[in-house]
């Protein structure tokens, strides 16, 4: 396996941004790729501020962070971008096709060595990797947001990734700072599958006035030490993810044990879509 030394992150969203800034300050040549280059730039300023932060909190010196931000292209031009690749990591958009498409895309312009990861949260590996004639260099790479500083990575082997891409997928993960656990292509993966469940247990037991939200979210934080109650988790995250999360457990589980939860569907219905949108289980104005 050629050693990897340019990294390419397709999207430059939320998840992007972060695994951008984490592969840079790890020493990595970075190629952002974006459809969109308001994102590009806004990507970058994003990527600048958390510097900062991390600079007056001492984590990195002050000087360090021009010549990290210097190691970021960024590119509107997929093609182009990945014909140096030694891998790319994809996190646009949750959607089968805009993935399908990137990952055909990707297929036909990275070199023959370049491994294609995926940062998804609930669409299947294999899938994905049947869109390519390289299923076995197709992997997934799972960070959890702020990536800077969440130390967690689900490396998740699809049904044909090969022992070398898994291998080279987990010790960069470990070279970007993170604590790589290995986990199989099924629905959720091992996050989302504990997560997502709980949380909609929490959403029954509002909907069924066992306590209100905020108790619910008391028991949950001084009773179990969770950083976070499960509803303010939930608003957090968005609930229209949340019940797509679920959905994709249900369908891919086939269990009646993952039935999203009537209130949660409810909600998403209304557009209380939690924090972004200033009310959830919680208003925020
Ligand atoms: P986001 O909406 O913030 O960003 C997605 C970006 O992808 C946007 O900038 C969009 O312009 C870009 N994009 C869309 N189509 C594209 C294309 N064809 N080529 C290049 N860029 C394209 O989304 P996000 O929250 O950063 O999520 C990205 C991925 O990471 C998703 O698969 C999501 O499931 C996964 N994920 C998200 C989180 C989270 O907490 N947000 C956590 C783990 C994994």
């Amino acid at each position: 396996m050629a050693e990897i030394r340019n990294i390419l992150v397709v999207g430059a969203g939320t998840m992007g941004n972060g695994i951008a800034h984490v592969a840079a300050q790890s020493g990595y040549a970075v190629t952002l790729v974006d459809v969109a280059s308001e994102q590009l730039e806004r990507a970058l300023a994003t990527i600048r501020t958390n510097l900062e932060r991390q600079a007056k909190k001492g984590i990195i010196a002050e000087r360090e962070i021009d010549t990290i931000v210097g190691r970021i292209t960024t590119s509107t031009e997929l093609e182009k971008a990945a014909t140096s690749a030694d891998i790319a990591i994809e996190a646009a958009t949750e959607n089968m096709q805009v993935k399908r498409t990137i990952f055909q895309t990707l297929d036909a312009h990275t070199p023959a060595h370049c491994i294609l990861a995926t940062n998804t949260s609930s669409i299947s590996i294999t899938a994905i990797a049947a869109a390519t004639t390289r299923a076995d260099r197709v992997i997934g790479m799972h960070f959890f947001n702020p990536v800077p500083v969440m130390k967690l990575c689900e490396i998740v082997r699809g049904q044909a990734t090969s022992q070398e891409t898994y291998q080279a997928t987990f010790a960069l993960a470990q070279a970007l700072g993170k604590t790589p656990v290995t986990v199989q292509d099924y629905p959720g993966f091992v996050s989302n599958r504990i997560l997502m469940p709980m949380i909609n247990e929490a959403i029954y037991c509002l909907m069924e006035g066992v306590a209100s939200a905020e108790d619910i979210d008391t028991v949950m934080k001084l009773g179990m030490n969770h950083p976070m109650g499960p509803l303010q988790l939930a608003d957090f995250i968005g609930l229209d993810v949340c019940l797509a999360i679920m959905e994709v457990l249900h369908e891919g589980l086939g269990d009646d044990k993952y039935r999203p939860c009537p209130l949660l569907r409810r909600m998403v219905a209304a557009g209380y879509l939690g924090r972004k949108t200033g009310r959830g289980f919680y208003s925020y104005s």
